[in-house]
C-alpha cells in the first residue's frame, strides 16, 4: 500500500528553519557565556560584601560586652574573656569564621587552627614574604579593609590564596577578621553559576526545541496543503512542476526509466450529467485510492486536471509500466457506484510515454507523449492502455 505522508514535500522554509536553530543555539551559548561571566563577578561581589557585614556584626558583638563592662557589669577580663569566646564560636556557612589579634599582634581567637592562639604574628611572613600582621593593622587603622595573602588550609601545610576583611575595635586596640580562601570562592561560585545556567540553558534549549517542532510542523502542514489537491489529496500539477528535476537526475543515476502513465476517464461528462456531480466527485476520490493503492513507494500519483489523473515512476522496462496502467485501469473498471437506486461503473483510458534520459528530451514533451498516446487509447474504443 502507497503510504501518502511517507514521500512529503519539504519546502525551502523548512531547510532554513534547521540553520535558524544552529543560529539560535549559538546566541543561546553566547548568552550564557555572558551571564556566567557578569553573575560570577555580581556573586563574588556579593561573597566579599557579606564578610564585611558579618565583621559588621562582630563589632556589635563586642562592642556589647564593651557596654558591659562600661556599665561595671563586667570587669575588662572577663567582658573580653566573654566577647572572644562568642566570636570563638561564632562560626559560618562551611568554614567560615572570626579572628582576633590583639595590637601587638598576639593571636587572641583562631577557631579554625586553636594551637596558633597565643603566638605572635608580628614577624610572621606568608608563603610570598608579607608580613600579613603588618598588613592587618595598616588597614584595620584606615577604617577597615581588604588584605591578600597565603593562609594555611585545616591539616596542610600548604598555604592558599586568601583574601580577609579586616577592622580595628579602637577602646580594645583589637583587629577582628574574617577571610575567604579565593580557591573555596571560585569553586562555589563556578558550581552556583554552572547550576544556574545549566537549568536556563535547559529551558531555553526546551523552548527553542518546541517552538521549532510547532513552527516545522505548520510549515509541514502548509507545504502539504500548498501541494495536494483538496478533493482526491493527490499531489497537484504544481508539484509536479516542482519535482521534475529531482525526478530526471534520479533517473540519470539509477538508469531505470522514468515513465509517465497519462489517464483519462470516459465520457465522464455524462457520468455527472447522469448521476450528478457529488457522485462525480465520489468517483474521482475512489479513482485517486486505486491510484494510490497500485503505486510503489517512488511513484508519484498527481490530478493533473479535472478527470484527468498522471502517475509517474520508475520502471525496468515498458511492459511493467503497461502492466500498472492495466492493473488500475482494471481495478476501476470493477468499481461499482450507486446513485440513488440505481448502479454504475465508470472505465478509463491510459496513455504511456517513456522518458528518454539519453536524448536532451524535456519532461514536458514526455507529458505531451503521453497524452497523444492517451488520445490514441481514446480514438480507438476507450477503457484501454495504449504505448
Ligand atoms: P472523454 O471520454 O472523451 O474523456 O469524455 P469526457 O466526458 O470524460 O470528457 P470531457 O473533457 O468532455 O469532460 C470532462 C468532464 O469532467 C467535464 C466535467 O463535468 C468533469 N469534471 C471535471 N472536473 C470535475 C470535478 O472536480 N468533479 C466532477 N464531479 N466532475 C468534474
Ligand atoms: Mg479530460
Ligand atoms: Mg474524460
Amino acid at each position: 500500500m502507497h503510504n501518502l505522508s511517507s514521500k512529503s514535500y519539504r519546502l525551502p522554509l523548512q531547510n532554513k528553519l534547521v540553520g535558524l536553530s544552529v543560529m539560535i543555539i549559538i546566541g543561546i551559548v553566547a548568552f550564557v557565556l555572558f551571564f556566567y561571566h557578569s553573575f560570577s563577578t555580581s556573586l563574588e561581589e556579593e561573597k566579599k560584601a557579606q564578610s564585611k557585614n558579618f565583621i559588621e556584626s562582630a563589632l556589635g558583638i563586642v562592642q556589647h560586652f564593651h557596654q558591659l563592662e562600661l556599665s561595671e557589669k563586667l570587669s575588662r577580663a572577663d567582658a573580653q574573656q566573654m566577647a572572644m569566646q562568642t566570636l570563638d564560636s561564632a562560626t559560618y556557612g562551611d568554614d567560615g569564621y572570626f579572628w582576633i589579634n590583639d595590637s601587638e599582634g598576639k593571636i587572641l581567637v583562631q577557631p579554625y587552627m586553636p594551637n596558633l592562639v597565643g603566638l605572635n604574628m608580628t614577624n610572621w611572613a606568608d608563603s610570598t614574604g608579607k608580613y600579613i600582621f603588618q598588613e592587618f593593622d595598616r588597614e584595620a587603622r584606615k577604617g577597615g579593609g581588604w588584605v591578600s595573602y597565603t593562609w594555611p588550609k585545616l591539616n596542610t601545610s600548604k598555604e592558599y590564596p586568601k583574601i580577609s576583611y579586616v577592622a580595628h575595635y579602637a577602646p580594645w586596640d583589637w583587629l577582628i577578621g574574617t577571610g575567604l580562601y579565593l580557591d573555596d570562592m571560585k569553586s562555589n561560585i563556578f558550581w552556583a553559576v554552572l547550576r544556574t545556567s545549566g537549568v536556563l540553558l535547559f529551558g531555553f534549549l526546551i523552548f527553542i526545541f518546541t517552538t521549532v517542532v510547532i513552527i516545522n510542523y505548520f510549515v509541514h502542514q502548509l507545504s502539504e496543503l500548498s501541494v495536494r489537491d483538496a478533493l482526491t489529496s493527490l499531489y497537484t500539477k504544481r508539484f509536479l512542476k516542482e519535482i521534475i528535476p529531482t525526478l530526471l537526475n534520479h533517473d540519470k543515476v539509477t538508469g531505470h526509466h522514468l515513465a509517465a502513465i497519462f489517464i483519462d476517464l470516459d465520457h465522464f461528462k455524462s457520468v455527472n450529467d447522469i448521476h450528478g456531480h457529488d457522485n462525480g466527485d465520489n468517483v474521482l476520490q475512489h479513482i485517486a485510492n486505486v491510484m494510490n493503492k497500485n503505486a510503489k513507494q517512488s511513484d508519484y500519483c498527481m490530478r493533473y486536471g479535472g478527470e484527468e489523473f498522471v502517475l509517474i515512476g520508475f520502471f525496468d522496462t515498458e511492459m511493467s509500466a503497461v502492466n500498472m496502467a492495466e492493473m488500475i485501469r482494471h481495478q476501476v473498471s470493477e468499481l461499482r457506484f450507486m446513485s440513488d437506486d440505481s448502479e454504475f461503473g465508470v472505465t478509463l483510458s491510459a496513455g504511456i510515454a517513456l522518458h528518454n534520459s539519453h536524448s536532451n528530451d524535456s519532461f514536458e514533451h514526455t507529458l505531451k507523449r503521453a497524452d497523444m498516446k492517451l488520445y490514441e487509447a481514446k480514438t480507438a474504443g476507450r477503457n484501454r492502455v495504449a504505448v
